[in-house]
């Protein structure tokens, strides 16, 4: 089976970013949002990425057009009718996600391949949702998708070889390295990585470090990009904390347990970068 039109369902910090990179690829992208004003809101968002990629001399500026072109907006789930994969983007929501696999079930043809960027719920889950379940993965994408250069492809029990393949195949038509995981709490990177954020708040919330100090020591003396505490800003506040309760929830290990900091941050709407505050605050 060969793809050629990708659909995502969501336009988020992370939706936008699968949509643009598939854009780049060269397939034809649909992707979606719940309201019109959220739509416009992410094609910007990708238009901007793209315009920074021009400007840094990444992308020939005669191709932006085309790029663009072959991404098409909707509110409208049922256009996702014509795709040959779909990618669940939207928030870190368990009976949303499930929701929307029920819906592709029935609007979609049953050589269409289901998959989610879920960072945390089991995506058996969501295949259970539906009459394909062989046909369903995760393609779990990282923060901000056209630099990182990973693809986790997750593997429940019921998903066959060949969506297996498939799947792989298309991750590395992105220009991505894959790994393969079995359906676990975390999969392997926010499995690793969570405690070490959750840890970091720990430590800010205790006075024994800064947060400024705590990510200066991770990027200098681990050779990290960023640290922890701006890692968790970049990610989403809301998201980290739904990762952590979903995590400490299936591991009932305290090392996944969410910090009454991070808790508070989200309660007042701080949720990172995507808000302009989080930990720091943004322009
Ligand atoms: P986000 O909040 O930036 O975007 C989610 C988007 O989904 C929002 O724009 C929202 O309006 C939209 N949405 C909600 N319900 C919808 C629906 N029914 N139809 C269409 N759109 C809908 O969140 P994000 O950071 O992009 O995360 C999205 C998913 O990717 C989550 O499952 C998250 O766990 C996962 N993920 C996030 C990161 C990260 O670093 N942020 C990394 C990997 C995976």
């Amino acid at each position: 089976m060969e793809i050629q039109n990708v659909g995502i369902i969501g336009c988020g910090q992370m939706g936008s970013g699968i949509a643009q990179l598939c854009a780049q690829s060269g397939y034809t992208v649909l992707v979606s949002e719940n309201r019109q004003e959220l739509l416009q809101k992410g094609m910007v968002t990708i238009k901007a990425s793209l315009d920074k990629d021009i400007k840094k001399q990444k992308l020939p500026v005669q191709e932006k057009d085309d790029i663009f072109a072959r991404i098409i907006g909707t509110t409208n789930i049922d256009d996702f009718r014509d795709c040959d994969l779909v990618i669940e983007a939207i928030v870190e929501k368990l009976v949303l996600k499930k929701r929307i696999f029920s819906r592709l079930d029935q609007i979609c043809p049953p050589c269409t391949l289901l998959a989610s960027n879920t960072s945390s719920f089991q995506v058996g889950e969501m295949a259970t949702m539906t009459k394909r379940p062989d046909k369903v993965l995760g393609l779990h994408f990282f923060n901000p998708v056209p630099a990182m250069k990973l693809v986790e492809i997750i593997k429940t029990p019921a998903t066959s070889e060949t969506t297996l393949k498939i799947g792989k195949e298309f991750g590395e038509s992105l220009g991505k390295t894959v790994v393969m995981v079995q359906d676990s709490p975390g999969f392997i990177v926010n499995r690793l990585m969570t405690p070490q954020i959750l840890n970091a708040v720990r430590m800010v919330e205790s006075g024994i470090a800064t947060k400024e100090d705590i990510d200066t020591a991770i990027s200098l003396g681990l050779n990290h990009p960023i640290g922890p505490i701006a890692l968790a800003d970049l990610i989403g506040l809301d998201t980290l904390l739904t990762i952590a309760n979903n995590i400490h929830q299936k591991l009932k290990d305290k090392q996944y347990a969410a910090p009454e900091m991070l808790k508070i941050l989200v309660a007042n709407g701080h949720l990172g970068r995507k808000t302009g505050r989080g930990f720091y605050q943004y322009e």
